[in-house]
């Protein structure tokens, strides 16, 4: 059936000879799709050098049948009973729930391990990049149409829901998280919900969406201004913008994604406003909206050709508000490529 599936779970397998294990029992549902397309909400696959097996329930005979080119056990109960045991293989130890751990331990020795599948997806195939590509464009023009229909006086749940319709509307799945839009002094909260509080004139205006198209994440955020900015917004604006460009700017192969998060770090230290951000400058993304590579501090992975991760930085000013500029982008052959299509300039609305 879809050939990337078996060249997926053959490199799994060349890793699984390097962790000297028999297998892996794979519980992530990410990872399940990664590994052989399995969309369910209720599988396991376990992956040994003589066979793949997916196990999922009676809901999932038909479609898992359509989506994987493995074999499929239907299982009623718990999934971790029909698993043939095989001595020592791989669980991910971080993602199995302690209650699934305590059934499967009692059928078979399990070893942990941790992201051996997620190295995998950290580095995008031609189709997966093209599948991210599309998720962004998808997420631009949501963007565009739900600005044209913001009114001052909506509130950020308005605003927040007519993006989400939009981006049903541009023909995703729906959108990659839950859509943030702060106003105000609100906009300095980094991970705010949309309230009922009206977006009035003359405010910053943080916008952080993203769309989910055929399983596969886009991210961005804008900060636009319902009014006149004023000199502090303003400044505030564009020593951010200095810092995202500065970061996109330095991202190649070969240099690490703690590289990458200290550039932005450096420029916004130039500005007074490193102690304004507080947090890591991006993030992978693919399968899931939070992957790997992490643009912080503490990850020294280098970047590859093929990865694609959002540059994010941002400065949160309590209350006065926060200004936070988001692209996706491609890690290329010899350096980056934007993916983001919306303009970065301080829109006035
Ligand atoms: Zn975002
Ligand atoms: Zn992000």
């Amino acid at each position: 059936m879809n050939p990337p599936f078996q060249e997926r779970r053959r490199r799994l397998l060349d890793q699984l000879v390097e962790h000297k294990l028999p297998g892996l029992a794979v519980s992530h549902l990410p990872n399940v799709r990664y590994l052989c397309g399995f969309t369910g909400s209720n599988g396991l696959l376990v992956v040994t050098h003589s066979r793949t097996v997916l196990y999922t329930d009676p809901r999932y005979t038909l479609q898992a049948d359509e989506e994987t080119d493995c074999a499929v056990r239907i299982v009623r109960g718990s999934l971790w009973d029909a698993v043939a045991p095989v001595r020592g293989l791989g669980f991910e130890s971080d993602k199995l729930t302690h209650a699934a751990w305590m059934a499967a331990s009692k059928i078979m020795p399990l070893k942990p391990v941790c992201g051996l599948v997620e190295r995998l997806r950290m580095v995008k195939s031609e189709d997966e990049i093209r599948q991210i590509q599309d998720s962004v464009q998808v997420a631009a023009k949501a963007y565009a149409r739900s600005l044209r229909a913001f009114r001052p006086g909506m509130t950020e749940k308005d605003l927040a829901a007519e993006i989400d319709h939009q981006v049903r509307k541009a023909g995703a799945e729906g959108p990659a998280f839950e859509t943030i839009v702060a106003a105000g002094p609100r906009s300095a909260l980094p991970h705010a919900k949309p309230t009922s509080q009206s977006i009035r004139t003359n405010q910053i205006l943080l916008i952080d969406m993203g769309a989910s198209l055929n399983g596969y994440a886009s991210d961005m955020t804008r900060v636009v201004h319902t009014g006149t900015p004023g000199r502090k917004a303003r400044s505030l604006y564009n020593a951010v913008l200095e810092a995202q460009l500065a970061a996109i700017d330095c991202i190649r192969p070969g240099i690490r994604a703690a590289q990458v998060d200290a550039v932005a770090r450096r420029v916004l230290k130039e500005h007074h406003l490193d102690k304004a951000f507080q947090h890591s400058t991006g993030h992978g993304l693919g399968l899931e909206i939070h992957e790997n590579p992490r643009l912080g501090k503490k990850d020294e992975t280098p970047l590859e050709s093929g990865m694609v991760v959002t540059v994010e930085p941002g400065a949160y000013l309590e209350g006065f508000g926060g200004v936070r500029i988001e692209d996706t982008v491609l890690v290329t052959k010899t350096g980056v490529e934007v993916l983001t299509p919306a303009a970065k300039e301080l829109l006035a609305l």
